[in-house]
């Protein structure tokens, strides 16, 4: 099978939603914009060997793929709408290509997104996803608002999972079915974000650590503030304790990353959406950014994932 043929069999999918005009299988995509809304767009990359193993199941890539970045959209407070997909495969070999997209198409369906258009090339494998969204017009959910004054909420999937699952990936730790869908299932908590638009002052979805993003909202905050964390009310991924120990499991949770909660802090006279975690308190400026049960962090653990390290 050649390139095209590869494209038209797996990705040239006709649209679902109305608003797309021209869908995938032009020289670009055309659709109309909903009306009284903003476009909200993202890009994000998985790289194997860099955010999957080298030799990546297809159906782990696809999930991966759409959920880190679709997560992004929820982290505004946007409905998803549309994603493109570039590919980058070692071979066209079809097995893999099929089971991919097989199952990165079932995604968009259960997401309700339509795939739009993409680019497909040979090379190590990789993939960059766009995704596009929309909100209401000025009700997306920005990082800069924070202030003293507001609580700290956390609103699904508990943490540290997904980083358990590294040790797992190590041979280091036993498999385990829960830390493995943490892992390759990540969930866009779309139904939150929407729910926290006219709630959260600001928010961000927690894919580099706890302590990372939080102090990503810190120092975009216009006013200076503090953070206390209490570890009692953070939600940490079941067998994480038991199996690490409670130190290592707090610091799984709050530096592991790849989580895909919503981290969101609201005013604490606001009516918060049903179903979160109230893990701190916004507090006016002290010697340290972030203090848990009235302690500064281990240096090491505001550190959280960086590509650079
Ligand atoms: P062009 O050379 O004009 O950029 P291509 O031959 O690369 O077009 O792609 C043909 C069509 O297939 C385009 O509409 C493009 O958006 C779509 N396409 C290519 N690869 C993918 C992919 N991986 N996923 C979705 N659509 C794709
Ligand atoms: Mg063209």
């Amino acid at each position: 099978m050649n390139e095209f043929e590869l494209i038209q069999t797996y990705f040239q999918r006709d649209a679902l939603d109305p608003s797309v005009i021209l869908d995938n299988g032009d020289d670009a995509a055309v659709f109309s914009p909903r009306l009284d809304c903003e476009t909200v767009v993202s890009v994000d990359s998985v790289i194997a060997g860099r955010h999957v193993p080298d030799l990546c199941p297809p159906d782990g890539f696809a999930a991966r793929l759409i959920g880190r970045g679709l997560s992004d959209l929820a982290a505004m407070g946007a409905t998803p709408r549309y994603v493109l997909l570039s590919l980058s495969l070692p071979t066209l070999e079809v097995g893999w290509v099929e089971h991919f997209a097989q199952r990165f198409h079932q995604l968009c369906v259960r997401f309700g997104v339509d795939l739009i258009g993409g680019d497909t090339t040979k090379g190590p494998l990789s993939a960059h996803i766009t995704v596009i969204g929309d909100v209401p017009t000025g009700m997306a959910v920005g990082r800069q608002g924070l202030k003293p004054g507001d609580d700290l909420w956390l609103f699904g999937p508990d943490l540290g999972g997904a980083r358990a699952y590294l040790d797992v990936l190590q041979n280091t730790q036993a498999d385990h079915a829960l830390w493995a869908e943490r892992y390759w299932r990540p969930e866009p908590q779309f139904d939150f974000g929407i729910a926290l638009r006219d709630v959260a002052s600001a928010m961000i979805d927690i894919s580099d650590g706890l302590c990372q993003d939080l102090m990503h909202l810190v120092e975009r905050a216009k006013k200076p503030a503090s953070i206390k964390l209490q570890s009692k009310m953070i939600p940490l991924c079941a067998d994480l304790v038991d199996r690490l120990g409670t130190q290592t499991a707090l610091e799984y949770a709050l530096t592991g990353g790849d989580d895909y909660c919503l981290l969101a802090s609201i005013p604490s006279t606001a009516r918060v959406p049903e179903g979160g975690h109230r893990i701190g308190l916004v507090v006016q400026p002290e010697n340290e950014s972030i203090l848990l049960d009235g302690q500064p962090l281990p240096a090491s653990w505001q550190l959280g994932w960086d590509h650079s390290r």
